[in-house]
């Protein structure tokens, strides 16, 4: 497959595609980004990279954490952690608090706010020091020692912190959190902060298309727990979103509002993407475009 021309050829295509949306504005410090930056990197799982336009500048992964923090809670609680978080889509906004009541403070999925914030608290309770170690886990899975928090954004995003509080506390009242709010809080800012390139993306999520082996052969998950992983990853990857996007691209994958977007095609590549105008749903508009083509073009998609 000639991934080179087929990248050059989506570049080609998204000059012409009217660039529709919004630099999201919930968080002040991510307002401030060039809306016209975009980046596609693809890497095969036989280790080839393929990268074009802005595909090795960091971006802010925003909700694409909340991948990395449900992998490495389930290494540590495996199929102990549905018992506090569902696997349906939720069919809502991702910070929609409507459905935790009638669900009774069990999120529908981890990949909602609501979800990833309970994800949150158990890493809290499992980590000796939850930030450091959650920051080194990334380093490991990537490969890249310079992964880091953009404290401004984490700050910033604490600042506005009204809905994912209330979130929080609504949680907690179910029993649903078990350390502080302000602790588990503080951790989920920090993980949405992280700073990663296209590059850096399609490298961390190589053990999701690899049976659950990091680019260096590591074994982070079970075949069979990144086949649970990805499986959610495509139903509920893209909240209110998740059927249209795999409707239009066919594969699993995580969004953020930072513009970025992750996808895969098991045993086959890891492809990331950065254009961070938004659609109304939150999530990138050139980027569903884009992986829409690459599908489309390759014919290399799981249905
Ligand atoms: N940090 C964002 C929030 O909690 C993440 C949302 C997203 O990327 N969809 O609102």
């Amino acid at each position: 497959m000639d991934f080179k021309t087929i990248l050059q050829e989506i570049v080609q295509d998204s000059n012409t595609f009217s660039s529709i949306g919004n630099v999201t504005v919930t968080i002040p410090e991510l307002a401030k980004v060039n809306p016209n930056k975009f980046g596609i990197h693809l890497t095969t799982i036989s280790g080839e990279d393929f990268g074009i336009g802005d595909s090795e500048e960091k971006f802010s992964i925003q909700s694409i954490s909340k991948a990395l923090t449900v992998a490495l809670a389930f290494s540590f609680l495996d199929e102990k952690i549905w018992k506090r978080v569902g696997v349906e889509p939720s069919g809502s906004a991702f910070n929609s608090l409507i459905q935790l009541e009638y669900e009774k403070g069990i999120p529908r999925n981890p990949f909602i706010n609501s979800g990833a914030i309970v994800i949150a608290d158990m890493l809290v309770s499992c980590l000796d020091n939850p930030k450091d170690d959650f920051l080194e886990y990334i380093r490991m899975i990537s490969g890249s020692p310079t992964i880091n928090y953009n404290l401004a954004v984490a700050q910033s995003e604490k600042d506005t912190r009204f809905r994912n509080a209330a979130l929080a506390n609504f949680l907690k009242s179910f029993g649903n959190i078990e350390n502080d709010v302000d602790e588990v809080l503080d951790f989920y800012f920090h993980q949405c902060s992280i700073e990663m390139s296209c590059k850096e993306l399609a490298h961390s999520f190589f053990f999701f298309a690899n049976e659950g082996k990091s680019k260096d052969g590591k074994q982070i998950l079970t075949k069979s727990q990144v086949k649970r992983l990805n499986a959610l990853m495509q139903t509920c990857g893209f909240y209110d979103e998740s059927g249209e996007f795999t409707y239009k691209v066919g594969l699993p994958g995580k969004s953020g509002i930072g513009g970025g977007i992750v996808a895969l095609f098991p045993k086959n590549f890891v492809v990331a993407t950065w254009s961070p105008k938004l659609n109304k749903k939150g999530n990138s508009e050139l980027g569903m475009h884009a992986l829409e083509l690459l599908t489309t073009k390759t014919g290399m998609s799981v249905f």
